[in-house]
């Protein structure tokens, strides 16, 4: 059959959209591939007659599961729960668990879409997946977060192992979430295996796992401002979120010379002109995830900043900028602003944060862009070198570490150079991260036949 007899991008999409009504989410992260690798895939015959790309938007499973705990007070809480399997084709299934109220099938099912060319990227052999839950952690006793953890993966231990598929974090999963489902999976297998990253250091834990997202998502953005003969020496930064990914993003900047005008939560950003120091980043740190604090209260401990309710903070003028909250955060309109502020580059660290009309504008303008899947893919990738670490049941020095992460992120932003270098001096980073993860899995995906 001649290439041209397929199906086009178009016709691809409304496959997408009608088999996954209601799903928004996951659609939109498949177009955002789709876009790309139909182009990439013109000439190329076996991937369409195999049905590669439609195989890859079609995860390998979706678990979907009831998860009961009581709560403080006595209550019975019935919560839902997911694992969605996205492709295994290059190793065991991996990506974070994440507990928030905005959880749903859609929502994970195109974090699990995504993870599959993130993980691809690394180099390391992990497969795509995600899971999570519609709880919200916010308000709850540790006591009740503790019941929660231990019911969830009552049900989600009999789909997960070491060789199978290896939780990690996300969003309102952190160290002590980790360590409440893993101290559960151990108790009912009676296995102490790595199955889940993101641990403790004194039970299977890797030095920098905690840093690696946000740092890593910095390195990727040192690696493109490299290719302008420029560093973050100077440089102004706007960053949304106050979790993990933000304040060690926040962190390295610092480290790296920058100064960091901004961090958020859902109630609004907080703006300090003065720049926001290593010892303010601890106090947001300590604020946010120990105390479960908001962001607000920063002006109270800092009073050189201002607070801006119910706002992103875009409209900031900045030389770069990185989302590192949720998805959807970053739209059309603040892609515009931020071009029209002076922005010359945006490094994610949270997945898909810039929704498909800002993603067209930053590519529109030329402005150095990385999307996720290649600037945060820092954090699975330390996961993956945990992983190893547990095999081999021993652990590598933070030194040793923080240059593997440093040559990840550099080999990342090589591959992207390598299929989304456009001539004149302006790289295609979605295209290139699209292309380069897309082609790992599906060659992999040709040599298993029709499986
Ligand atoms: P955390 O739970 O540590 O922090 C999330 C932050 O985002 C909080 O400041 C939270 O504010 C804010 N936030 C959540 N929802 C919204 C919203 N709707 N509007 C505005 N702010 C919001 O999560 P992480 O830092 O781990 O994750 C952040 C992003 O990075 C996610 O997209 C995640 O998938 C991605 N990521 C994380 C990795 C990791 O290693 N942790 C790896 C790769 C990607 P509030 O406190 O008010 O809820």
């Amino acid at each position: 059959m001649a290439v041209t007899d397929h199906v086009d991008l178009n016709g691809f999409m409304e496959g997408v959209k009608k088999r996954n009504p209601h799903q928004p989410e996951f659609v939109q992260a498949v177009q955002e591939v789709a876009e790309d690798i139909f182009e990439f895939m013109e000439d190329k015959e076996e991937y369409h007659s195999q049905q590669i790309l439609r195989r890859i938007a079609e995860p390998d499973r979706v678990v979907s599961f009831r998860v009961c705990w009581e709560d403080d007070a006595g209550n019975i809480r019935v919560q839902r729960g997911w694992r969605v399997q996205n492709n295994n084709a290059i190793g065991p299934y991996k990506g974070g668990i994440r507990f928030h109220p905005s959880v749903t099938e859609s929502v994970l099912k195109f974090l699990a879409f995504e993870q599959t060319f993130k993980n691809a990227l690394t180099g390391l052999p992990m497969g795509g997946g995600k899971g999570g839950s519609n709880f919200n952690p916010k308000g709850k006793s540790v006591r009740e977060i503790m019941r929660f953890c231990q019911s969830f993966m009552t049900e989600l231990y009999r789909h997960i192992g070491a060789d199978i598929d290896v939780p990690a974090g996300d969003i309102g999963v952190g160290g002590r979430e980790i360590g409440f489902m893993f101290g559960q999976y151990k108790r009912i297998t009676n296995n102490f295996t790595g199955v889940l990253t993101g641990k403790g250091l004194e039970w299977g834990g890797s030095l920098i796992r905690t840093e690696a997202t946000g740092y890593g998502a910095v390195y990727f953005l040192a690696n493109m401002l490299a290719t302008k003969d420029e560093d973050l020496v100077g440089k102004t930064a706007v960053i949304s979120g106050s979790g993990n990914v933000a304040t060690h993003a926040a962190e390295k900047i610092v480290q790296l010379g920058g100064k960091v005008l901004t961090l958020s939560d859902s109630g609004g950003f907080i703006h300090d002109p003065d720049g926001i120091t290593q010892e303010k980043i601890n106090w947001v740190k300590e604020h946010k995830t120990h105390r479960r604090g908001r962001i607000e209260e920063y002006v109270e401990a800092f009073p050189s900043a201002t607070f801006h309710a119910g706002k992103t903070p875009w409209g900031v003028p900045c030389d770069v900028a990185l989302p590192c909250a949720t998805q959807n955060e970053l739209l059309g309109e603040d892609a515009k602003t931020l071009v029209a502020n002076g922005c010359r580059a945006v490094s994610e660290g949270a997945n898909m944060p810039t929704d498909l009309d800002g993603v067209h504008t930053f590519k529109h303008a030329k402005i150095l862009y990385a999307p996720g899947k290649a600037s945060n893919a820092g954090g699975v990738a330390v996961s993956g070198l945990e992983m190893s670490q547990n095999s081999e049941r021993r652990s590598w020095k933070e030194d040793e570490l923080q240059q593997m992460l440093k040559d990840i992120m550099s080999g990342i932003h090589d591959s992207c150079i390598r299929y989304g270098d456009q001539g004149g001096g302006y790289i295609d980073y979605v295209k290139g991260a699209n292309i380069a993860g897309f082609k790992k899995v599906a060659d992999a995906m040709l040599a298993f036949g029709v499986v």
